[in-house]
Formats: structure tokens, C-alpha cells, sequence
């Protein structure tokens, strides 16, 4: 390999608006066959907002609950409910639970925001009610969020966020280079399979926590596949070191960035087919 054709490819990625850690990682690019992507914040805007709300308590009082506990967590949804809560009460004894969603003390009340499998841990059940609820939000592709205080499941907070208007072609472009792309969110089945079928991915892995994000790529690799994957969150991090490749989005978090082999500056899912193809002409040329 002559090291002037790879500067040529950073040079050529700069101007992609792609930042390339070092000239060696076109070579791991040019040999994936498998792209992940993560759904939140890389194949979504991860800019949530709040849809409805479904409570037989006083509306006013679940946001404020929700949203004290909220107002001290950075994920997207977390966002989208302090906007619509307003001012909010001081949460004591928070804990943000990786994954799963929150909890923390206000007013005097043990609140708890997030996954039904949160309140499950706390033996908290829903009722019919709330789980229908719950069950056609998710219908839509919607997140739904579960707020629950003093050992009991109160409301469902639907939540929506949107797909990239550039997602499905850059989902469209990943196939045309011979590339198979999967969905990886920590979110809920039916809110993922709705968000892929829109981009156009068959292949879902959802209700994945955090940590396990990691292992689902090197079982990937495991069997034999070259992963390339693509994320902005902290919870995306270890996942991104793991792969063979990976890609954050400049718009995600410090701590993505850092772990990833490039960076695509703009945020936008069409630089990683553009990375992809640059690597493979740039090693021809090289050839
Ligand atoms: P993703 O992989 O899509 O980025 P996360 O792993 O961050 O998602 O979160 C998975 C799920 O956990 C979310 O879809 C949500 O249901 C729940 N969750 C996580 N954090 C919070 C929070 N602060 N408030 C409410 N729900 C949360
Ligand atoms: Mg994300």
C-alpha cells in the first residue's frame, strides 16, 4: 500500500464530511459485510416529543413526577417529558437505571419512569387498562413510557421520535454495496420493527440493554461476519470499539466519538455508505 493513496482517501473523507482516525481503518472498512446501526439518535433524530398521555390520576401530577426524576437524565425521552412537565419538584435518592428508565423520590413518593421490565423488578403490574395503553402505542412505533409511585403503575407517556429523512436511502445504499444491515435498540420490539420497515432493514435485534450491546456484535463476528457499527450514545460505546468498524455520529455523545474509527461529522447515515465506498475505490486504487 502506498501511504499517498490513503492520504488521498482522508483527504477525499474530509471533505465527505468524514473524520478518519488514521489511514489503516480503510482496510477493516473495505472488509464489512455487516452493518449495525443503532436506532435512537443514528437511524432516528432521537429528538422525542411527547404524544399523549393515558392516566386515570390527575395528568398534571404524573408529568411532574415523571418529569422531576427527568429533569436529572440526559436520554431523549427524558427530554421530551420535562418539556411538556414544565417546572418540577427536587428529586431525591435518583438513580438513573441504564437501559430501563428511572427512579428517584418526590414529594415523598417512590416514582418510577421507564420500561415495563423496570416496574416488573420492583414486582409493580400493570392493569388492563394501562397495558392496552401501552400495547397500541407500540402498535404505532411508539415508545411507551410507564410511570409508576407508592407500588403502583400510574400512567403510560407516549413518546415519538422520527426517522431521518435520509435514513432509507442511505439503508438502500448499504444494500447496493452488498452490505447487510440489522437494528440494534434497546427500545421495544414493534417500536423498532415499525422504524425498519420504514428504512427499509429486515433484520431487528430489540430490548437489548446496554451492556449487552457489546455481545451482540461480537456474536456477529462469531459467526464470521466483518461488523461495521454505527451509534451516537454512551450506551453505544463499548459496541463500537468491539466492531471491526466503528462509526459515530458527530451529532452523538464525546464518549461514542472516542470509542469509533470514524466519525461522520453531519449526522447523517448517507457518510457511512459514502465511507464505505470511498475505502473500497481507494484500495483499488492502491492495488
Ligand atoms: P436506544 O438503544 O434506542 O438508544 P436505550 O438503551 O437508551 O435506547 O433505552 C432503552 C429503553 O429504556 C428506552 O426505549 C426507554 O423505554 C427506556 N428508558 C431508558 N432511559 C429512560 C428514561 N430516562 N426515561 C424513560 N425511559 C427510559
Ligand atoms: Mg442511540
Amino acid at each position: 500500500a502506498t501511504p499517498t493513496a490513503l492520504l488521498v482517501g482522508t483527504g477525499r473523507g474530509a471533505q465527505l464530511g468524514i473524520l478518519i482516525k488514521g489511514p489503516e481503518v480503510l482496510e477493516s472498512t473495505r472488509r464489512v459485510d455487516t452493518v449495525v446501526l443503532d436506532k435512537t439518535g443514528t437511524v432516528t433524530t432521537g429528538q422525542m416529543s411527547l404524544v399523549s398521555v393515558h392516566t386515570a390520576e390527575d395528568e398534571e401530577e404524573v408529568l411532574k413526577l415523571a418529569g422531576a426524576l427527568e429533569h436529572a437524565s440526559e436520554h431523549p425521552i427524558a427530554k421530551a417529558i420535562v418539556k411538556a412537565a414544565g417546572e418540577v419538584p427536587v428529586v431525591e435518592d435518583f438513580q438513573n437505571v441504564e437501559g430501563l428508565g428511572v427512579q428517584g423520590v418526590v414529594n415523598g413518593h417512590a416514582v418510577l419512569v421507564g420500561r415495563a421490565k423496570l416496574l416488573n423488578d420492583w414486582s409493580v403490574q400493570l392493569d388492563p387498562a394501562l397495558t392496552e395503553a401501552k400495547e397500541a402505542a407500540e402498535r404505532q412505533g411508539r415508545t411507551a413510557v410507564l410511570v409508576a409511585w407508592d407500588g403502583r403503575a400510574r400512567a403510560v407517556l407516549v413518546v415519538a421520535d422520527t426517522v431521518k429523512p435520509t435514513s432509507k436511502e442511505a439503508v438502500a445504499g448499504l444494500k447496493k454495496l452488498g452490505l447487510r444491515p440489522v437494528l440494534l435498540t434497546g427500545d421495544n420490539e414493534a417500536a423498532a420493527r415499525t422504524v425498519a420497515s420504514e428504512v427499509g432493514i429486515d433484520e431487528v435485534i430489540a430490548e437489548v440493554l446496554p451492556a449487552d450491546k457489546v455481545d451482540v456484535v461480537k456474536r456477529l463476528q462469531d459467526e464470521g461476519r466483518v461488523v461495521a457499527m454505527v451509534g451516537d450514545g454512551v450506551n453505544d460505546a463499548a459496541a463500537l470499539a468491539q466492531a471491526d468498524l466503528g462509526l459515530a455520529m458527530g451529532t452523538g455523545t464525546d464518549v461514542a466519538i472516542e470509542a469509533s474509527d470514524l466519525t461522520l461529522v453531519r449526522g447523517d447515515l448517507n457518510a457511512a455508505v459514502d465511507a464505505i465506498r470511498l475505502s473500497r475505490r481507494t484500495l483499488t486504487t492502491i492495488k
